[in-house]
């Protein structure tokens, strides 16, 4: 009888090995309704390429592919509906394989944007053999700009956290928020409440937790704001702000702290964090919802910048998630079908509006898009100065 205890937990664990592999190679299909809203036409304007743009606001759809933004663009008004960032007068092409794997996570590919390196998944604005390297708002600090951040995850989540951190895990999320409270972002807008030693936030930082707080005219007069609405990311309910308000809010108070303390400008990064999320899930509803939020944050900067003329809006996503693919559609209804509940390598959209443009088109590497913002701004030959604080 005991010889027959082995081959009992061989078989269990063979059992095991083959439904874990048949689920893998299992891939999940969907059903959605295609919608039949208008489009809601947003005005641009032609800029002429030797304009110089002063502001640059940074857009990421967190695995927000090319698919995903197709299927959206169905679901809400079918084909030939055009949504706001279909209405972006200038498109590209982005590489986002990272240091080590032709899959990039969101660290990799936030610190390719942020530092123009290609690093390891995990690491956050450090070089694979672990240098740091400065980020965006780091460079641009002693030439007279601010900086803010914005994303629907905790703010201390890989891509926000790419442009104030620099560690070898994007999970030390405690350290990272450390960090935040060390770097130069004037405000910060998401959830991550557990991360924070909060006696240590209100020492430098005006903190807001609450949704009826998020308006600029309580603390246009803070030198820093840090917004915390969830304790990790933020569970939507109407309870909580979107990235569309979360954006509005930190554009408000970058604009008229750039203005009061005669900056030269300033970089404010917002991303939609969760539609990744719900790609992960292979939840093509969800992920649809959390679109539409970002969405409307496009056509609300797009907005800016016609207003603004001076301000330079970029979008991409740091990656594919879930290989979706549109198979055909039926009695009003698109068939959808999920390939991973992984990331994909394949390449992603750049868009562009406003001064400075032009030269997000054609392919290019996600480390370009460093290269190219600071370019936009002419970093290189702006002098060195502060804000008057
Ligand atoms: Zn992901």
């Amino acid at each position: 009888m005991k010889k027959f205890v082995p081959y009992f937990l061989l078989i269990i664990i063979l059992g095991c090995l083959i439904s874990l592999l048949s689920n893998q190679s299992k891939s999940k299909i969907e059903y959605i309704e295609i919608g039949n809203e208008g489009t809601k036409s947003i005005e641009t304007v032609v800029f002429s390429k030797d304009k110089k743009p002063k502001n640059i606001i940074l857009l990421i759809g967190d695995g927000t592919g090319l698919n995903q933004i197709t299927l959206s663009r169905i679901a809400i008004g079918g084909v030939n509906h055009r949504l706001a960032i279909d209405q972006m007068p200038f498109h590209g092409t982005s590489l986002t394989h990272s240091y080590n794997s032709i899959y990039t996570d969101s660290a990799a590919a936030a610190s390719a944007w942020a530092t123009g390196i290609k690093t390891k998944n995990k690491f956050l604005s450090i070089t694979h053999d672990k240098k740091i390297v400065p980020s965006i708002p780091e460079i641009i600090q002693n030439k007279g700009y601010i900086s803010g951040l914005v994303a629907t995850s905790s703010i201390t989540h890989a891509t926000p956290a790419a442009f104030y951190s620099h560690i070898d895990s994007r999970y030390k999320e405690e350290e990272i928020a450390n960090q935040l409270l060390e770097s130069p972002i004037k405000i910060s807008l998401g959830g991550g409440t557990k991360f924070f030693n909060i006696e240590k936030v209100k020492e430098n930082n005006l903190l807001i937790t609450d949704i009826k707080d998020l308006s600029t005219e309580n603390f246009l007069d803070s030198e820093r704001v840090l917004g915390l609405f969830d304790e990790d990311g933020i569970n939507r309910s109407p309870a909580k702000p979107t990235q569309l308000q979360m954006t509005k809010t930190a554009l408000e108070f970058l604009s008229f702290k750039s203005d009061e303390d005669s900056c030269n400008g300033f970089f404010l990064m917002s991303e939609g964090s969760q539609i990744d999320w719900a790609a992960h899930d292979n939840d093509a509803i969800t992920m649809i919802t959390e679109f539409i939020d970002f969405d409307k944050t496009i056509a609300m900067a797009m907005d800016f910048v016609t207003a603004d003329k001076e301000t330079l809006l970029i979008i991409t996503a740091d990656h594919e998630t879930g290989g979706l693919q549109i198979l055909g559609d039926k009695e009003g209804m698109v068939k959808v079908q999920w390939g991973t509940g992984r990331h994909t390598s394949i390449p992603v959209g750049v868009y562009a509006y406003g001064p400075g443009a032009h030269s997000f088109t054609g392919l290019m590497d996600n480390t370009d898009i460093h290269t190219l913002i600071l370019d936009a701004i002419d970093a290189s030959n702006i002098e060195p100065s502060v804000c008057s604080d």
